[in-house]
C-alpha cells in the first residue's frame, strides 16, 4: 500500500510544482517541492527501516502540510477544496480503521475551523451555503463508505486469522482423541534431535500399546473401543508433566516424548501411566491395561533407530506378559 501511495504522492507534487511555477504561484511551488522532497525521503526511509506506521503518519502529515499551505496561499477556491477528500481515504487506508478515524476527525476539525475563520471570504469566492453543504455531505458520505469498507476488511481478516488458527490446530490434532497426531509427533522428534545436536539436551520416548484391544472391540463394539481410547488419552494427559508431549502414534498406540529427560525419568513416567490405567481399569466392566517400550535418544541415533528401540522394548513388554514397562 505504502509503495503504491508514496510514488503517486511524489508524482502529483512534482506535477503541481511545475503547474504552480507556470502560473507563477511560487509559494505553492515551494510547498509542493518541500512536500515532494519529504515524500522522496519517506520512501527511502521506508525501504531502509520498514516502519509501516511511522511512514503512514509521515505521508498523512505531508499531505496535510501541502494542503494547508495551498489553502493559505490561494484561500478558498473550489478547485483546491476538492483535495480535502483525499485525506480520509489515505488516512483510513494507511492507518487502519481506528487510526484513520482519529486522523480524519482531527483533520476535519482543522478544516472546519479554517472555513469558519475565513467565513467572510466565502461569497467573494463564489461559494454558497448550499454549495458548502453539498461538499460537506459528499465528504461525510465518503468517510462513511471508507470507514465501512475498513470495518468489513478488518472483520474478514480477523475471521481469516481465526480460521487459519483453527486449521493449524486441526492439522496437528488427532480427531478421535484430541491428542497430537503423528505429523506433530514427527515434527517434535525432528526438532528435538536438532536441539540435542546443538545443546546436548537429552530426551526420551515412550511407545504405549493397549493390551488385547482387539478383544475389547470384539466384545463391546468399536464405539466402546473409541471411548476407551479417549479415556486412556485423558489419563495420559493428566499424568504427564507439562513438558511431555503426548500423541496418538497410530491405532491403539500412543507416543510420549519426554523433553530434558534421562531414561530413568521416562521409565518412571511410563510406570506411572501404566499404574493409573490399571487403577482406572478396576472401575471398568473389563480389564484395560497398557504395555510400554521406553528408549532414550543416544548420540548415534536417528529417528528410525530411536523408534525401533522403543518398539522393540514394547515388543519385549508384550512378550513378557503385557501390562508392563520395558526399556532398551
Ligand atoms: P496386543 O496386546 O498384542 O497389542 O493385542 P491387540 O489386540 O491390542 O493388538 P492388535 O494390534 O491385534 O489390535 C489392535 C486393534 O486396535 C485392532 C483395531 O481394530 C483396533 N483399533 C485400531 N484403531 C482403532 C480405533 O480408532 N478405534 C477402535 N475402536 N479400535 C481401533
Ligand atoms: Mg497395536
Ligand atoms: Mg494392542
Amino acid at each position: 500500500m505504502i509503495n503504491c501511495v508514496l510514488p503517486i504522492v511524489i508524482f502529483v507534487l512534482v506535477v503541481f510544482s511545475f503547474v504552480a511555477y507556470a502560473i507563477e504561484l511560487y509559494p505553492v511551488m515551494v510547498s509542493n517541492l518541500i512536500g515532494g522532497s519529504l515524500a522522496i525521503f519517506t520512501l527511502y526511509d521506508f525501504h531502509k527501516r520498514h516502519l509501516v506506521f511511522f511512514t503512514a503518519v509521515l505521508i498523512a502529515v505531508i499531505e496535510i502540510f501541502v494542503l494547508l499551505s495551498l489553502f493559505w496561499v490561494v484561500g478558498f477556491n473550489h478547485y483546491v477544496l476538492v483535495w480535502i477528500v483525499v485525506i480520509p481515504i489515505t488516512a483510513y487506508f494507511l492507518l487502519g480503521r481506528k487510526g484513520g478515524r482519529i486522523f480524519t476527525i482531527g483533520f476535519s476539525l482543522m478544516v472546519l475551523m479554517f472555513i469558519i475563520s475565513s467565513y467572510a471570504n466565502w461569497e467573494s469566492q463564489g461559494f454558497t451555503i448550499v454549495g458548502m453543504l453539498n461538499l460537506g455531505f459528499a465528504y461525510l458520505g465518503l468517510i462513511l463508505i471508507i470507514s465501512y469498507y475498513e470495518l468489513s476488511m478488518q472483520e474478514a481478516l480477523e475471521n481469516l486469522e481465526k480460521k487459519n488458527h483453527e486449521l493449524a490446530i486441526l492439522s496437528i490434532t488427532d480427531s478421535l482423541t484430541g491428542a497430537y497426531n503423528r505429523i506433530k509427533l514427527d515434527e517434535i522428534l525432528f526438532s528435538e534431535i536438532s536441539n540435542y545436536r546443538k545443546t546436548g539436551k537429552d530426551f526420551a520416548i515412550l511407545i504405549g500399546d493397549i493390551d488385547f484391544f482387539k478383544q475389547i472391540n470384539d466384545n463391546f463394539g468399536h464405539l466402546y473401543g473409541d471411548k476407551i481410547l479417549k479415556e486412556i488419552t485423558q489419563i495420559m494427559g493428566e499424568t504427564i508433566r507439562e513438558t511431555d508431549i503426548c500423541g496418538r502414534w497410530g491405532g491403539e498406540e500412543f507416543m510420549i516424548i519426554c523433553l530434558n529427560t534421562q531414561i530413568g525419568g521416562a521409565v518412571f513416567l511410563a510406570e506411572k501411566i501404566r499404574s493409573a490405567i490399571e487403577d482406572f481399569s478396576r472401575l471398568a466392566p473389563h480389564q484395560v491395561t497398557m504395555s510400554f517400550g521406553v528408549a532414550k535418544f543416544e548420540r548415534w541415533d536417528t529417528i528410525e533407530t530411536l523408534i525401533k528401540r522403543a518398539d522393540d522394548a514394547l515388543y519385549l513388554a508384550k512378550e513378557r506378559g503385557r501390562n508392563r514397562v520395558e526399556q532398551l
